[in-house]
């Protein structure tokens, strides 16, 4: 069983987060993707989200008609700040016959050193970062001082390639409090529930 996790804010998802899980999926063959919604994510503690449940709301919608991509509410769960370390332990507990592969996008990657326990995340999971097209080599130096260089080549072995798709959680808030058009942007459903719960109305600019 061969499971990847995939976690960020999904405020809310839209395209560019769907794509990736796809992309992760098929090249890595995962067996079963994960979106897991942080209940407050450690880098944006200062920026109020929209409610963890419509947030989850949104993926489930997102979603509903994928066999192998599910969200996951072990962060809103447990609550307080989500620690990617902490999720990792959690979903190793719950499914120990499981390989974890963590999913990052470049900015993920590049922050990687700095998350809590990295080293222990890095035992716990096999790190799989996604670079769009069009955009610069990924740079695994940052994770040298944490895995041995024959692990660190096998990491580098595990990128995943995807089209770029410039859309932004941020991007989509701000069209929601404009009342523009997120049509193509995110799926109808997602967008439709944007609309009828009033959300982002008072998105910050
Ligand atoms: P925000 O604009 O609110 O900061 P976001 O669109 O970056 O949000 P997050 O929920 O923070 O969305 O994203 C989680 C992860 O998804 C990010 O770390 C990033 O790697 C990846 N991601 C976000 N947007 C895209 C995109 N358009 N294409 C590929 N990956 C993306």
């Amino acid at each position: 069983m061969r499971l990847g996790i995939f976690g960020g804010s999904f405020d809310p998802v839209h395209y560019g987060h769907l794509l990736l899980a796809e992309c992760c999926r098929e090249a890595l063959a995962l067996d079963e993707v994960w979106l897991v919604p942080a209940a407050q994510p450690p880098h944006k503690q200062d920026r109020r989200l929209a409610p963890g449940k419509a947030r989850l709301e949104m993926l489930e919608l997102a979603l509903a008609d994928h066999d192998q991509i599910q969200p996951s509410a072990v962060e809103l769960s447990r609550g307080g700040v989500s620690y990617t370390v902490d999720t990792l332990e959690a979903i190793r507990q719950q499914r120990p016959e499981a390989e974890l592969f963590l999913l990052l996008g470049a900015d993920s990657l590049r922050d990687l050193p700095n998350w809590r326990q990295p080293q222990r995340i890095l035992e716990l999971a096999v790190p799989a970062a996604v670079r769009r097209s069009g955009s610069p080599e990924l740079d695994y130096g940052v994770l040298a001082g944490l895995v041995p260089p024959a692990q660190l080549e096998s990491i580098r072995q595990l990128q995943v390639e995807m089209p770029l798709i410039d859309l932004s959680s941020t991007e989509l808030r701000r069209r929601a409090r404009l009342g523009l058009s997120l049509r193509f942007r995110t799926p109808r459903a997602v967008e439709e529930y944007i609309r009828t719960h009033g959300l982002y109305r008072d998105a910050p600019e």
